[in-house]
């Protein structure tokens, strides 16, 4: 009863609280029962290609045409991508440093492991030179390269980036394809990449496990963002001396320097890689999906707000604790899910739509933002109608939600209408504590953002400092591409309610709107909606 003894604006506040944190569209439950479909052992963690993940992707399909979504596919709901699959032959495959003439074999999976993300030569003999971060950032005068002669020569780098160059912008530049243009150009060939250690998602240990495990490339092309690179390598953080022997300088001192983003030295190192390899190679077919809710006005229908989630995961790898099936649920049962969800509810509610809703649930995710990619290079829908992007990637429910990160921000309008979405429930928004993590351009967002449309991702969050910071810590690297990702894990329903709440109305906002979203004009990214 004292309560009611407080500040009037207090109560009001409390009053607010109460009255709109309760979620109204959903209850979790729905939810959950897609998420047990997706991340079934029988959808054998759903890789790239398999049969597992052709099953989860009918479901899909069933429920989004159950739900009276429309086709927006090539084919159907479908819209079907090739890609390369590459697998190491660890047998008949070898590296070595080679130092004064004489050559120490590495041993792969304990020392470093080969990446077959990229099309690897048969055989590479080439010097290493340190090339700290390998990044050239112009906007920040920031050049890793400069003065270095690295022409056919292999580069040695540190993964991460200095900090006083903003999140989005060192994001940008240490994607794959930013980062691998800047050092194509100073005529590198190859890169040893070294994990850096304060920044590391999963132990190096369960890395080097799953090494065996297929990469893919997409099978266009034009699409192929490492083309040039013939040696690709993961260093072992722990094993990494090795490579600075005799150099001027140990690994210790980089990774210091590395764990307080500070700025690094570069030099040759008095060493060279020497590596056969061989890989089996063969073409793979999997699909994304895409749905539409026509919006009702004749003008604005025929643009798009697009929902998207990827559907695929890793697949069955080396068994953890007996389990071997990596099921997945967390990434992206979960966000698949939410996309179903929030589609059916939309349907069903009748909300008055001016623009049009795609759903865009996409394939290829854990192979490099493979399936987005595609899709953004070659829409279903006119491209210039895609208005925004909000992408859903592991958004993680499993404390109750009180801060929501948003990734992006303070990049375009988008940004304001997710904090007065997420404020309508309650929720405060926050934007990327850990920029190096580069969660900005680990989702299939980045490829919308690449094509100049705003976009955004959110997950549940934590106060640093706080009990729940634990838990997300913990999470990553236990369950964290793990098979305990898995459907036996806690999640809290209301929060996962709460956050579809969330996104629904964030997308009715964004649909609704008169004006559509723009970057803001001191946004990086803003650049590639130039030249319109
Ligand atoms: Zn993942």
């Amino acid at each position: 009863m004292i309560r009611y003894l407080l500040l009037p604006a207090l109560l009001f506040s409390v009053l607010t609280n109460i009255a709109f944190s309760q979620a109204t569209h959903f209850d979790g439950n729905t939810w959950w029962g897609h998420v047990k479909v997706l991340a079934d052992d029988k959808m054998e963690g759903r890789e790239t290609g398999s049969e597992g993940l052709k099953n989860a992707e009918s479901y899909v399909v069933d429920q989004l045409k159950a739900a009276g979504l429309q086709p927006a596919g090539t084919k159907g709901y479908y819209q079907p991508v090739k890609f390369v699959s590459r697998e190491i032959v660890e047998n008949d495959s070898s590296a070595a440093l080679v130092r004064n003439g004489k050559a120490q074999s590495l041993v792969l999976g304990e020392d470093a492991i080969f990446s077959t993300r990229v099309d690897l030569a048969p055989h590479t003999e080439a010097p290493l030179v340190f090339v700290g971060y390998g990044l050239n950032i112009p906007e920040n005068k920031y050049n890793d390269l400069a003065g270095l002669d690295l022409k056919g020569k292999v580069a040695v780098l540190l993964t991460g980036s200095p900090a006083d160059v903003p999140s989005a912008l060192s994001a940008h530049y240490q994607s794959t394809a930013v980062r691998w243009k800047a050092l194509r150009e100073a005529g590198v060939i190859g890169v040893i990449s070294i994990p850096n250690p304060s920044s590391m998602d999963i132990p190096w240990s369960r890395i080097a496990a799953n090494r065996a495990h297929p990469s893919m490339a997409l099978a266009d092309p034009k699409l192929d963002e490492t083309a040039g690179e013939k040696f690709a390598m993961y260093f072992n953080p722990a094993k990494a001396e090795a490579l600075f022997e005799g150099s001027g300088h140990t690994f210790q001192e980089i990774a210091d320097l590395g764990k307080d983003r500070k700025p690094m030295p570069h030099f040759e190192l008095p060493v060279s890689i020497k590596a056969t390899t061989k890989m089996n190679v063969k073409q793979v077919t999997s699909s994304n999906i895409v749905a539409k809710l026509p919006g009702s006005d004749p003008k604005m229908k025929d643009s798009y707000v697009v929902l998207s989630a990827h559907v695929d995961h890793v697949g069955i790898g080396q068994a953890i604790n007996g389990d071997k099936i990596y099921n997945g649920a967390m990434d992206n049962a979960s966000g698949t899910a939410v996309l179903m969800d929030v589609a059916a509810e939309l349907k069903k509610s009748h909300e008055k739509l001016k623009r049009s809703l795609l759903f865009v649930i996409v394939t290829g995710e854990e192979k490099g933002l493979l399936g987005s990619q595609y899709f953004a290079e070659y829409p279903t829908v006119e491209p210039k109608s895609m208005v925004a992007d909000i992408n859903i990637d592991m958004f993680l429910p499993i404390v109750p939600l009180k801060v929501l990160t948003v990734y992006g921000l303070a990049e375009s309008d988008l940004g304001d209408d997710a904090r007065a979405a997420a404020e309508k429930e309650g929720v405060r928004v926050q934007p990327d504590p850990q920029p190096l993590r580069n969660v900005f351009i680990r989702s299939d967002q980045y490829n919308f953002i690449k094509k100049g449309i705003p976009a955004l991702a959110m997950d549940v969050s934590f106060d640093p400092g706080s009990p729940e910071q634990e838990i997300f810590k913990k999470w990553r690297t236990d369950r964290y591409h793990a098979p305990s990702d898995d459907l036996q894990q806690p999640v809290d329903l209301q929060t996962a309610a709460k956050y579809e709440e969330i996104v629904r109305d964030l997308m009715i906002k964004t649909a609704n709107d008169d004006q559509r979203p723009q970057w803001k004009s001191d946004s990086f990214f803003r650049r590639y909606a130039g030249g319109e």
